[in-house]
């Protein structure tokens, strides 16, 4: 891929026609909450503006913000989204892999000082001096803190990277810590869920891409846009809720017509996420839409304060 290369340039040589980077364009602004007016300065700007290289490591972490990723499914708008990201290094998809791969990371640090993006996923290990998770050698919190300092800007995703995840659940044994308590000297995005959402990700890397700058944040530095409502606010069961019909077991009557979850451990009232919204795979469904409540994996120290393993499945 050329250093330049715009989001314009890469769609032509997907041989996209004009038609669909426009149908593209349209998904992107709906999806980062843009006015349909910014539409033609969108255009513009994919048209014109060079992607933005990212880098993105692993720590402590099952993979699974990473699989997520790659289930993007047939070609649609959606697809073309998820694809359009420059990702420069990564432990998994990076075709190269050992010092090469190593060298690749260093040589994008040094000649894109300050202008990539660093997506760090998994929980950073303080314990045995970091060397619960390294990689060639060397601790992930060095490596975690040499490629923070040079970015534009740090993405913490997944319950992992932005909570500390099943790690950092009692006892703790890797003394396993957040990215943020690690890096404190540069913005961290948090894009938090297990795992996280995908055009989430997507979204806020060509937000960055398009505009030169990070989304609307919230107190705990989440997306607004992303994190604004709670699952509750856009579930397609809510007027259940609102009726006072609720599945009292799986498999019951009302698990049966859709009713909903709360008496089944829902948490969807007090999670705030994208996933009713969004939903997964181009939008096909949601955990609740599957039949499952709510677990809360985008909240703090939900691993520690399960709200489902309590219940009677069985009736
Ligand atoms: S299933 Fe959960 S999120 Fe949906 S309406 Fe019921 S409590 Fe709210």
């Amino acid at each position: 891929m050329s250093y330049n290369q715009s989001l314009g340039d890469l769609l032509q040589n997907r041989n996209l026609s004009r038609r669909q980077f426009i149908k593209v364009c349209c998904a992107l602004t709906g999806m980062l909450g843009l006015s349909p007016s910014m539409l033609p300065e969108v255009i513009a700007r994919a048209e014109t503006r060079p992607l933005v290289p990212v880098i993105w490591l692993h720590g402590q972490a099952c993979t699974g913000c990473s699989a997520a990723f790659l289930n993007a499914g047939e070609p649609s708008a959606a697809e073309a989204i998820l694809n359009i990201m420059r990702l420069e290094y990564h432990g998994l998809f990076s075709a190269a892999s050992g010092v090469e791969l190593e060298h690749h990371r260093e040589k994008v640090m040094r000649e894109f000082r300050g202008n990539y993006l660093l997506i760090a996923e998994g929980a950073v290990p303080a314990g045995d001096q970091g060397y619960f998770c390294s990689v060639g050698g060397v601790p992930y919190g060095e490596i975690l803190k040499a490629a923070a300092k040079q970015a534009a800007a740090v993405l913490a995703i997944g319950s992992c990277a932005v909570w500390g995840g099943i790690q950092a659940a009692r006892p703790n044994p890797t003394q396993a810590a957040a990215t943020q308590q690690v890096i404190t000297n540069k913005p961290v995005v948090k894009i938090p869920g297990c795992p996280p959402i995908p055009e989430v990700i997507a979204g806020v890397v060509l937000h960055y891409s398009l505009f030169g700058q990070l989304p609307a944040l919230d107190s705990q530095g989440r997306p607004t846009r992303f994190f604004g409502k709670t699952v509750h606010a856009g579930c397609s069961r809510k007027s259940f809720f609102e009726a006072g019909q609720f599945a009292e077991y799986y498999g019951d009557k009302g698990a049966k017509a859709g009713w909903c979850l709360y008496k089944l451990g829902c948490r969807g009232p007090s999670t705030f996420n994208s996933c009713a919204a969004l939903g997964w795979w181009q939008g096909l469904s949601n955990p609740i839409q599957a039949g499952s409540p709510c677990i809360g994996c985008s909240e703090a120290d939900f691993w520690d304060d399960d709200p489902i393993s309590g219940f009677d499945v069985q009736g």
